[in-house]
């Protein structure tokens, strides 16, 4: 199976993948794999931004999600009258004459990977640029998104040929059995900025541990009394603060969000 890793360590958010594909795919028809893309409100590759917690402890991240290749996909069951089908590489595609109508497809992605064309009344989504796999373009035989990316995020390849240590699924709790990698999704923090409220000062230094049922995390305030406890399990903890002699015990929970503490007191 052919298919990407992409790496949100590296990625930039510049959105290049997301401007090839429209690039590759707006104005032009690539027969039989898709009509063309319309020129708005579809995104094959969608590079969505995630911002977390609150000022000032903000973290953006961006997540270039195509058509995760699901080998249990639930657009396939959806498709009616042989609208969809697998290529040899894995790629679900659906059928730009045999979909007409079937605005059912579009509803049964989890992703929301599948966008309805008004106009021509057909879903349509990542081809995985089929044409050009098989040689449309003597110029590229990639996909335009993983050629266009300038920074090296995204991997393309064999599955059992990609870098994939590390790497996750998106929301494997979808079930849908996904075959596009990520790394460095995003996980929980808890941050916050630790001051002296007696000399009206940050404090340097001080050793803050985290500590819940899924284990304990440890991190010392900077020199601007800043610190960040990162890729935290979703629990309920206790924070303990401890410096100039000292202690202060906060409780937080990691559960539904990122927590940003803002300034603490350690009184
Ligand atoms: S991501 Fe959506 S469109 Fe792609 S295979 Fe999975 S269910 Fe189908
Ligand atoms: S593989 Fe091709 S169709 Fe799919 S997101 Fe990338 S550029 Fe777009
Ligand atoms: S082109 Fe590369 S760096 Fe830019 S948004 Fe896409 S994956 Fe990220």
């Amino acid at each position: 199976m052919k298919t990407f890793c992409i790496d949100l360590n590296v990625c930039t958010g510049c959105h290049g993948c997301q401007l090839g594909c429209k690039d590759e795919h707006c104005g032009n028809c690539w027969l039989p794999y898709a009509a063309e893309q319309p020129d708005t409100g579809q995104f094959w590759m969608n590079v969505r931004q995630f911002e977390r917690g609150k000022r000032p402890h903000v973290k953006v991240t961006y997540i270039p999600t195509p058509c995760q290749r699901c080998e249990d996909a639930p657009c396939m069951k959806a498709a009616k009258d042989g609208a969809m089908y697998r290529r040899d590489d894995g790629m679900p595609i659906i059928d730009p004459e045999k979909s007409k109508g079937q605005r059912q497809i579009v509803d049964a992605c989890p992703y929301g990977a599948i966008f309805w064309n008004e106009e021509l009344e057909i879903p349509q989504k990542c081809t995985g640029c089929a044409h050009l796999l098989d040689g449309a373009d003597p110029m590229i035989s990639v996909p335009r998104c993983f050629d266009n990316c300038p920074t090296g995020a995204i991997q393309w390849g064999e599955e059992d040929e990609l870098d994939l240590e590390g790497a996750e699924l998106l929301h494997p709790e979808y079930g849908t059995k996904s075959h596009v990698w990520y790394k460095g999704l995003p996980k929980k923090f808890v941050a916050g900025i630790v001051y002296d409220p007696v000399e009206k000062e940050i404090v340097e230094g001080a050793k803050c541990t985290l500590v819940g049922p899924s284990g304990s995390f440890t991190a010392m305030t900077d020199d601007m009394g800043d610190f960040w406890l990162r890729d935290l399990p979703e629990d309920d903890w206790t924070l303990t603060i401890e410096g100039l002699g000292r202690t202060k015990v906060i409780e937080v929970s990691t559960k539904t969000e990122d927590v940003g503490l803002g300034d603490i007191a350690l009184d």
